[in-house]
């Protein structure tokens, strides 16, 4: 049998492709702005991450130049031997105290700060309690773990306790999940989670990837938003969303970092974030102090969109943040409503299995500060009309 047989035999992208409905790997040629350039068009991007619209603020730009003049384009090896800036050491400092914490490690990514984290916090005896919906980032470093892994129902709370009550005796139990997921753009409850952590006398990793920047007093994510940060024992957070760049963290007491940063295979055997990311990160902590009326647009967006889509008929599911799914069903259906989107002028991501269940296919919207309520208006007299034709709505 042929390893590559299985890649000869694959043709979802091609039939895609033939049908002119291949969604992925759309070549943008601007910023990632409310507007963005495809083929020389102008197209509203309904399907960006920067939340807090920083990745074309020209502060945040002009310190990452400022950064690749003074220090190179990369740092040619890991942050454990030669790779360490004093810039990835304030940038440590920064969020410290940003998110008010003992202490930060900074990866390359946030995919690798799950990756690192878990497989070397989980040993033999520990079981990791895992929301079915979280990111497949936690799934992957709890696969790479010696640790088990055990998922519990989506947001279920009884589910939880059923398999908290399951774990190992002799090992230690860590519940991870996502502050707000990804796709379905809900909360985590964690009021309850951190109930059960103690009652179960588990530890609680929160990935707030999508809540860092967004929800919260101080844009601290979703444990702030609960009032629950005394409460969660690990959070991680990127550097892909609202903090403008590339790069991912774990922050937490200093005796757990400190393990980490001499633990963490995908920190250790990785090279560290450039230094234009590193000084992009650190300007636009100082702009996410500074402007928090930043935040307050991307709500008053997020709540437009909200009411707007819900009134046009469309089904938004249980979505409480700037991650607004539209539930459609079917694969095909989901690509083709993409495709008509992208043709009436809106950017919008098709998401199907295995980012989500079989059978639970859906257009994932999402939404900046820096969206202007015309660009909102436009977006949505595409999405009613490709809605009707395509009998979403
Ligand atoms: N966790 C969650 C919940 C995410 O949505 C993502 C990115 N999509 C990651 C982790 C990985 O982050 P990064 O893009 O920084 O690798």
């Amino acid at each position: 049998m042929d390893v590559l047989k299985k890649c000869v035999d694959y043709s979802l992208a091609r039939e895609l492709r033939n049908e002119s409905l291949y969604p992925y790997f759309r070549q943008i040629q601007s910023e990632q702005e409310p507007v963005v350039t495809i083929d020389g068009e102008k197209i509203i991007m309904l399907g960006s991450n920067n939340y807090l619209g920083l990745t074309s603020h020209p502060e945040v730009k002009e310190a990452s130049a400022a950064a690749v003049l003074r220090y190179g384009t990369g740092c040619a090896g890991s942050r454990l031997l030669n790779g360490t800036l004093d810039i990835h050491v304030e940038l440590e400092e920064r969020l410290a105290a940003f998110m008010k914490v003992d202490a930060v490690l900074s990866f390359s990514t946030g995919y690798q700060v799950n990756l690192g984290v878990l497989s070397c916090l989980l040993g033999r005896h520990d079981t990791a309690l895992l929301d079915q919906y979280d990111h497949a980032s936690i799934l992957d470093g709890v696969r790479l773990s010696f640790g088990r892994g055990l998922k519990f129902k989506h947001n279920d709370m009884k589910d939880l306790i059923g398999k908290l009550q399951q774990g190992n005796r002799s090992g230690g139990k860590l519940i991870v999940v996502d502050g707000v997921f990804s796709m379905e753009g809900d909360l985590a409850n964690l009021p309850e989670i951190v109930a059960a952590k103690k009652q179960y006398d588990a530890r609680l990793l929160v990935d707030d990837a999508h809540g860092l920047g967004v929800f919260g007093e101080n844009g601290r994510g979703t444990a702030e938003h609960f009032g629950l940060e005394h409460e969660v024992d690990l959070t991680m957070g990127t550097f892909s969303k609202s903090l403008a760049t590339v790069g991912g963290f774990i922050a937490g007491e200093a005796p757990v970092i400190e393990f980490i940063k001499h633990h963490a295979r995908s920190q250790i055997f990785s090279a560290a974030t450039p230094p234009g990311a590193a000084a992009a990160v650190i300007k636009a902590l100082e702009i996410v102090e500074r402007e928090p009326e930043r935040r307050k647009r991307l709500w008053e967006n997020t709540k437009f969109m909200k009411r707007e889509l819900a009134g046009l008929g469309f089904d938004t599911g249980a979505s409480e943040s700037p991650v607004i799914p539209i539930a459609v069903g079917d694969d095909m259906t989901t690509f083709v409503m993409a495709r008509r989107l992208h043709e009436e002028g809106v950017f919008a991501n098709p998401i199907v299995a295995p980012a989500v269940p079989p059978g639970q296919a859906m257009i994932r919207t999402s939404y900046m500060a820096t969206h202007e309520r015309h660009h909102l208006e436009q977006a949505l007299t595409a999405l009613a009309k490709v809605g009707r034709e395509l009998n979403v709505i």
